[in-house]
């Protein structure tokens, strides 16, 4: 038979995985719910031998309200968003957007990204979105290098793309600025605290 601290503990996952089975719902478009446990999506994703929680855990830990793990994952960092799961989930379970909605949780909460640098390059790859509407590649290498001071990172094969033409160094603007930044401007971003 359950003690009051045993039926506290529970009351309480069951509170907070209910909370943020909803949160899922409401801003990611899925019924977590509709998850089979079968597997498919860690079975093909291109980054689960990197991982340390697979796709199928994640789904299993949001529906018992492990949110303070989740925050902290590494997969969180390196999901690419490529979007196998998806394909081969039964259920359409979005993985990729649940991770993008876990990640913007983690940074607003100010807890910081396992690997070095990721969150500064996400920024800078933000704000150039943001000034240009699209990403300039050779303009975001050199500004996350000299950032994250790894100042000749990758600059043997930046000169060879140059030279194949490959880079532009002039950064481009696309037409509709104004349409980019009105959806900047609406972006839910600040920070906890
Ligand atoms: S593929 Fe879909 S249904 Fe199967 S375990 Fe993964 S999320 Fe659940
Ligand atoms: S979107 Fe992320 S979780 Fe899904 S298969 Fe790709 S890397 Fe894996």
């Amino acid at each position: 038979m359950l003690n009051t601290a045993d039926f506290y503990h529970v009351w309480r996952i069951d509170q907070s995985s209910e909370q943020l089975k909803e949160e899922i719902k409401e801003h990611c478009h899925t019924d977590i719910e509709r998850c089979l446990e079968c597997g498919k999506c860690s079975g093909g994703c291109s980054n689960a031998h990197i991982f340390d929680i697979t796709p199928r855990k994640i789904i299993q830990l949001i529906k018992i309200g492990e949110e303070a793990k989740l925050l902290k994952m590494d997969a969180l960092w390196s999901c690419v968003a490529c979007q196998l799961c998806v394909d081969r989930c039964p259920s359409s379970i979005n993985i990729p957007r649940i991770m993008d909605y876990l990640r913007e949780k983690a940074y607003k909460q100010h807890i910081p990204a396992t690997r070095p640098n990721v969150q500064l390059f996400h920024e800078l790859m933000l704000g150039h979105i943001n000034r240009f509407g699209r990403v300039p590649e050779a303009l975001l290498s050199v500004e996350f290098n000299i950032r994250s001071k790894q100042y000749t990172k990758d600059a043997q094969m930046g000169m060879k793309m140059f030279f194949k033409g490959k880079l532009n160094p002039i950064p481009a603007r696309v037409k509709d600025i104004k349409k980019v930044r009105r959806m900047f401007r609406n972006l839910p971003m600040q920070r906890e605290g």
